[in-house]
């Protein structure tokens, strides 16, 4: 029988399953991806209090089951951001940034950057007096795409690799900002490119009080992680709708 392991995790989303149990996708460190199914987790209340929530910091002792499946053995609430339950932005946002990781998080493979992400995300959100503006979710999305290695060109043309100049546009195929004789988009000024390129080297805690850069549509990384995973972020509908975060 394989070992069992305490690994740090966050917890990207769970289904139920059966009548009593529920997979949950977690994000830790070392391993990646993973998913584990917790046995009992919905006819107990007691068994993992709290630990299963959207976001959840935990300490996960898991064994590998059959195929891909982990299984939980116990979990310990590390934290659970209770403050970002006072704003429905948070909410969103918080619920986007996860769903962003599940996506882009490679399965079983180490995922440090993006799970150091996340973890630092959600506790600013958690520390924020009010949902932070757009600036915060854009470095969010420049730095996830960085850690996923999908980097996006955000300073010089992803086609030529000629200095930007004049209108640009946005190429999800070329991977970020082209000329428009070197790809096809929606057009964008230069500036926003640089504005973005320098929310993605900031720490987020920093970008709370920042908006989003003029010269562009905000949802522009957004589209280029749709594009790179082939489906939608189902969250993000809801943040469109709020309209500030
Ligand atoms: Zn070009």
């Amino acid at each position: 029988m394989s070992a069992v392991e305490t690994l740090s995790a966050l917890v990207l989303g769970h289904t139920d399953y059966g009548d009593n149990d529920r997979i949950v996708q977690l994000i830790t460190a070392e391993k990646g991806r993973i998913s584990a199914i917790a046995r009992g987790a919905r006819s107990s209340k007691r068994r993992f209090k709290g630990c299963l929530e959207l976001g959840s910091r935990i300490q996960a002792t898991v064994r590998r089951g059959k195929g891909e499946l982990w299984q939980f053995q116990a979990a310990e609430l590390v934290h659970g951001h209770p403050h970002i339950r006072g704003f429905l932005e948070s909410i969103a946002l918080s619920a986007y940034c996860c769903e962003v990781v599940r996506e882009t998080g490679r399965p079983e493979q180490p995922e440090p950057k993006l799970f150091g992400l996340l973890d630092v995300a959600l506790l600013v959100l958690d520390a924020c007096t009010e949902p932070p503006k757009a600036g915060f979710r854009i470095g969010f999305e420049a730095k996830a795409l960085s850690f996923a290695g999908l980097t996006p060109v955000l300073t010089q043309c992803a086609g030529c690799g000629e200095a930007a100049q004049g209108p640009m546009v946005w190429s999800v195929r070329g991977g970020g900002m082209t000329h428009e004789s070197c790809g096809a988009g929606p057009k964008l000024d230069p500036a926003w490119g640089q504005a973005v390129e320098a929310f993605r080297r900031t720490p987020l805690a920093e970008l709370v009080d920042t908006e989003a850069p003029a010269g562009g549509n905000q949802w522009l990384l957004s589209e280029l992680m749709i594009w790179h995973q082939g489906r939608p972020l189902r969250s993000r509908e809801l943040l469109i709708t709020l309209g500030t975060v």
